[in-house]
């Protein structure tokens, strides 16, 4: 796998100082998407240990909060795999801390309906995301008051709460819809 950038101190993208990974590679290919740069899954630099390790290190400080993986899409197969011994590692070391994943693929429909029925390699994934935004960029419903997401389809979902219930559990920072556009920010 490639990634494009490691990116300490991230406020942006979770809740609280983070480290983000932005990894190569989406097959989504959104209009207007933010990161078209990472589409290709040659572009950036070769994942290595080396990278693992400085994550590891920057994720060492109490002050941070977790990881977050993005891109470029973590979700697709190569991904997976290749951020599997990342994510081992860092729930081994710091457990109290949160892994954060955004993806185009829907946590439910495709997921788990399809790719966790086909890959051993994402079951085993997904157990280590605490969080994941789900859902492709859709410019028709950009609304920039949606925290964390860039548009209204995105969901922000409690991927444990969802494993051990076998439903669907929005997370208390996703929204809801109060009718027509409007959306209300659960803290
Ligand atoms: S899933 Fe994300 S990175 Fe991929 S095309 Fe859509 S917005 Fe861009």
């Amino acid at each position: 796998m490639n990634y494009m950038e490691i990116k300490k101190y991230d406020i942006a993208n979770g809740p609280g100082v983070r480290t983000s990974l932005f990894v190569s590679g989406c097959t989504h290919h959104c209009k207007e998407c933010f990161n078209p740069e990472s589409w290709d899954f040659k572009a950036g630099k070769e994942f290595t240990e080396k990278e693992i390790d400085e994550i590891i290190e920057s994720m060492r400080p109490d002050y941070i909060k977790g990881l977050t993986l993005l891109g470029g899409e973590p979700f697709e197969p190569a991904n997976q795999e290749a951020l599997l011994p990342l994510v081992k590692k860092v729930k081994e070391l710091y457990p109290n801390k949160s892994i954060w994943a955004f993806s185009g693929y829907l946590f439910d429909k495709q997921i788990m309906d399809v790719m966790a029925k086909k890959y051993d390699f994402t079951k085993d994934f997904i157990k280590y995301i605490d969080v994941l935004v789900d859902g492709e960029f859709h410019i028709e419903e950009k609304d920039l008051s949606v925290v964390y997401r860039g548009s209204r389809n995105q969901r922000i979902i409690d991927v444990q709460k969802s494993l051990e219930k076998c439903e669907l559990v929005l997370h208390p920072k996703d929204a809801v819809r109060l009718g027509g556009n409007k959306w209300e920010v659960n803290e």
